[in-house]
């Protein structure tokens, strides 16, 4: 049966998989782990991706949606998205030894936030409604803010022209991302503040990687949990350029019966996926399919990295 399809090529597209800040999330539960013992609660899934959420779930990691969940005094992780300041209030009126693993650079967005905030503007934020890294900022900054997450609502939305105005955006969003929203802001109020460059430099990588090797795909997977919003971006572009794009999250969702006619099949995965998904994927696409070559693409090399905090280390 194998024989009677095409060999396949694989490209691996780099960089993929952990950013920085998703590391840092990880590397955090695991020190708490050696550290403080179960029971340790996260808030949130510690980055949004299944795999590792499961695996924390084997080694005795209670994940929870809110603070109010966690019992006085108990070691609890804040996860890589952030939280607001009611968030870690209540962590401390519950008296949690509470770790943050907030990404440094969503830490970032929440300071531009803030300064303009000090500075009298009122801000708007460019993300998804309900996405918690959203909640997470929207809730650092006291008040006159505003959430957009279209170009229809940047078209709607009302603020008081005699203040100023900045944008921040969602540091899972790209320039690409944002770009029509932030014109239909950039034409209604010619004077908005904002900063010109991404913040978060994971995920303009990963989507300039896949954009720049995509005509020479026949098909492309990317590897990431559906909630996971860098992810959805990424098998987004493969679909916007016509190719047969696909979101896994593991082995089992491999669509073999959808590729059997690809002869060149390009691999990336989001933020939060772990090798260990990216390798078992890999290996059962050798098992099923004649695979003459695996290439890797590299578009740029990525060297950061964020340590852990002090309380860890
Ligand atoms: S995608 Fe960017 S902002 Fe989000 S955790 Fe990774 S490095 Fe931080």
């Amino acid at each position: 049966m194998q024989n009677l399809l095409p060999p396949l090529k694989i490209v691996l597209i780099h960089p993929r998989g952990f950013c920085a800040g998703v590391k840092r999330a990880v590397d955090i539960v695991n020190k708490a782990l050696e550290i403080h013992g179960n029971p340790i609660y996260v808030r949130h899934e510690i980055v949004h991706n299944k795999t590792v959420v499961e695996e924390f779930k084997n080694k005795g990691v209670i994940f929870v949606n809110d603070v109010d969940e966690i019992p006085a005094g108990s070691t609890a992780i804040f996860s890589a998205h952030g939280v607001s300041c009611k968030v870690e209030t209540e962590a401390k009126e519950r008296t949690l030894n509470y770790i943050d693993a907030t990404c440094p650079l969503v830490k970032k967005v929440h300071k531009i936030g803030l300064d303009y905030y000090n500075e009298g503007y009122q801000i708007i934020l460019v993300g998804h409604k309900g996405h918690p890294e959203v909640e997470g900022t929207f809730g650092r900054i006291p008040n006159n803010i505003f959430i957009v997450s279209s170009t229809t609502e940047a078209e709607k939305i009302i603020i008081d022209e005699s203040k100023p105005l900045a944008y921040i955006t969602q540091t899972t969003l790209s320039l690409d991302d944002t770009k029509d929203i932030i014109a239909v802001l950039k034409s209604r109020f010619p004077n908005i503040a904002g900063p010109d460059k991404n913040i978060c430099y994971a995920t303009q990588n990963r989507q300039n990687a896949i954009k720049s090797i995509i005509n020479d795909l026949d098909s492309l997977i990317v590897i990431g949990s559906k909630n996971s919003s860098n992810s959805n971006r990424l098998k987004e572009i493969g679909d916007k350029h016509g190719k047969l794009a696909f979101l896994i999250d593991n082995k089992n969702e491999i669509p073999f019966d959808k590729i059997q006619e690809v002869q060149t099949l390009g691999i990336s995965a989001g933020a939060s996926a772990p090798d260990s998904a990216i390798n078992d994927i890999i290996n059962a696409i050798k098992t099923n399919r004649q695979v003459i070559a695996i290439e890797d693409y590299e578009y740029t090399k990525e060297d950061v990295i964020f340590h852990l905090p002090k309380e860890l280390r």
